[in-house]
């Protein structure tokens, strides 16, 4: 079995500028917003029970699931969430799975922005983290998206705390710094999964 590397942060930490420098060494990366969207992708059995509870209403013009409709739904109705959850969560873990076992790197990258919230750590061999104060999370999340510091703080407020992260943590990437010191610390982090991955006994 492939080993499995979490990589995990708050918004705005670096865990896609991170992941993409794993990938650029050929390391597999199995990215959970993506399958997140698969799994309520047109045609999915997600979208089908979606459909089937709240009607077709849920639905833009283009069968496309229809987010903010669903956002509003589930203010309007909070046990939705919980019905939701409890709806694609095995679907997304079990297609985590199953491309954790069609991986072929030498091990392979689970990106998961709610790892910790959502005990996913379990699915992993080690955790990566990739930590930020809040301030910096602030100005990068700012600079890249369309959205104030006031929104960003209430995201940052309903994610996991910095210290929970790091409690759960194998390895941490300090990513305060520029992004030459960012590719150092994940080229120190390449060999050492390197060396985990070839350890006697792990295949
Ligand atoms: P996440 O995927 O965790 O939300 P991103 O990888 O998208 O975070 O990074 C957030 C923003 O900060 C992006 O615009 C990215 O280019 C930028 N960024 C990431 N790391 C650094 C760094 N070390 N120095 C400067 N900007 C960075």
């Amino acid at each position: 079995m492939t080993l499995v590397i979490g990589l995990t942060g708050g918004i705005g930490s670096g865990k896609t500028t991170v992941a993409n420098l794993f990938a650029n060494y050929g390391i597999d990366i199995i990215d959970a917003d993506v399958i997140a969207r698969a799994v309520v992708a047109p045609g999915s059995e997600g979208l089908k029970a979606i459909v089937t509870r709240l009607g077709a209403d849920i639905l833009l013009t283009d069968g496309q699931l229809n987010r903010s409709k669903l956002r509003e739904a589930i203010f309007n109705e909070p046990a939705l969430k919980a019905w939701l959850d409890s709806l694609l969560h095995p679907m997304i873990r079990q297609q985590m799975q199953q491309e954790i076992s069609q991986a072929n790197s030498p091990y392979c990258l689970l990106v998961v922005p709610l790892m910790v919230e959502n005990q996913l750590q379990k699915m992993t061999d080690r955790l990566l983290v990739v930590d930020v104060s809040e301030d910096v999370q602030i100005a990068r999340t700012t600079s890249r998206d369309q959205v104030d510091g006031i929104q960003v703080r209430k995201i940052l407020a309903a994610q996991a705390t910095r210290e929970q992260r790091l409690a759960a943590a194998d390895d941490v990437i300090d990513n305060n710094g520029d992004s030459h010191k960012l590719h150092g610390e994940v080229a120190r982090l390449h060999q050492q999964y390197l060396r985990l991955s070839e350890k006697p006994g792990r295949n």
